[in-house]
């Protein structure tokens, strides 16, 4: 089979112990049934210390937290010990993805890196290209049912709005103007989507036409809406909270932003281009491809205005560590809940 990977994705490395953040702490990791049986196997002391950590009275066994919310198998020095004491190819299927992301199409297989790790935001967001993909063979089967016409038709628009991101002009119009036109055609897109109609679809994104999404979704209505869902770390309420409270003021300063850091174009390019690689393929199975778009246009918005808000706290300016804890607050708060990232969709609708 074919592996679609965006070009930093060979870069990525995870920082283990040098990583501030750590993705072992605060969440419950399941265990795969395979890994499971593995471990139930293991002798010795390790063998005591890895069954006596593991919770096995739920549907599916979990990795137990300390009092500190920790994995107990992360090491006081951050390190993890199944890999210290059997090697990271007893890793269950969690732990060996995180933070890696990839979905099956036919004979095709996408693969990324989520933007709630430290180290894959650094990577997007140091990228001072706009993301272009790779595609390499290889030896992998699968079994999962995909048409191949509509694959490769959501492909082409899934170019055609990368491409769109990758050549539009700076001097004519920002990265943001650009996600509003396409946030815009979005519904028209799905309309001739549905009709497998691609070609039109191709030419709306163009052209686009169609009830303006912002006049009932606005971006303070949004805000407002995140703030409704499932919150996890309370700097997400603060955040949100500012935005509301600023928002006049953080509108205004968006230009002076722009100004200091023309890189902004590709940074949120960037981010745009990662949510739609991760999403939008998504429609080859269910057929909604409006979703994927418009939710990316809020995203990257929220994302930008997280910043906006550093940007003016610090007297107008913000470093990458702090693009990224944005980035990453938004990420864990969102996209790693997938209710959260469904009842978006459905307040989008
Ligand atoms: S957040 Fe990323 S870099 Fe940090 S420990 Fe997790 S995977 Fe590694």
């Amino acid at each position: 089979m074919f592996l679609i990977t965006p070009d930093y994705y060979v870069d990525f490395k995870c920082k283990a112990s040098a990583c501030t953040d750590n993705c072992c702490i605060g969440w419950e990791i399941d265990i795969d049934e395979y890994s499971d049986a593995v471990y139930s196997s293991v002798e010795g002391e390790f063998g005591e210390f890895l069954n006596d950590h593991i919770d096995r009275n739920t549907d599916v066994p979990f990795f137990k937290l300390d009092k500190n919310e920790r994995c107990s198998f992360l090491d006081e020095n951050n390190l993890c010990r199944i890999i210290t004491n059997m090697g990271e190819d007893y890793l269950c299927d969690i732990c060996h993805m995180h933070p890696r992301f990839c979905n099956y199409f036919g004979e095709f297989k996408t693969m990324g890196v989520g933007l709630c790790c430290e180290e894959a935001a650094r990577i997007i967001i140091e990228n001072d290209e706009i993301t272009s993909f790779e595609i390499n063979k290889i030896d992998e089967e699968s079994d999962e049912d995909c048409d191949k016409d509509t694959f490769e038709n959501t492909t082409n628009i899934f170019n055609e709005l990368t491409d769109y991101l990758r050549y539009c002009n700076p001097d004519f119009m920002s990265i943001q103007e650009v996600l509003d036109e396409i946030a815009i055609s979005a519904e028209a897109v799905q309309y001739y989507y549905s009709k497998q109609d691609y070609k039109e679809c191709k030419h709306i994104l163009y052209n686009p036409v169609g009830s303006d999404i912002f006049e009932n979704h606005t971006f303070p209505d949004f805000v407002e809406f995140l703030k409704t869902l499932e919150i996890m770390d309370n700097k997400w309420s603060v955040t949100l909270n500012s935005i509301t409270e600023k928002l006049d003021t953080l509108n205004k300063e968006e230009t002076a932003f722009d100004k200091a850091y023309p890189e902004n174009n590709i940074i949120y390019a960037n981010i745009a281009i990662y949510f739609i690689f991760r999403y939008l393929f998504n429609a080859v199975h269910n057929g909604d491809i409006y979703s994927p778009i418009v939710f990316t246009v809020f995203a990257v918005k929220t994302i930008k205005f997280c910043d906006i808000l550093t940007f003016v706290k610090n007297g107008r300016s913000i470093c990458v560590e702090e693009r990224i804890e944005n980035a990453k607050l938004f990420s864990k708060e969102i996209e790693y809940s997938t209710e959260n990232v469904e009842a978006i969709y459905n307040w989008l609708a």
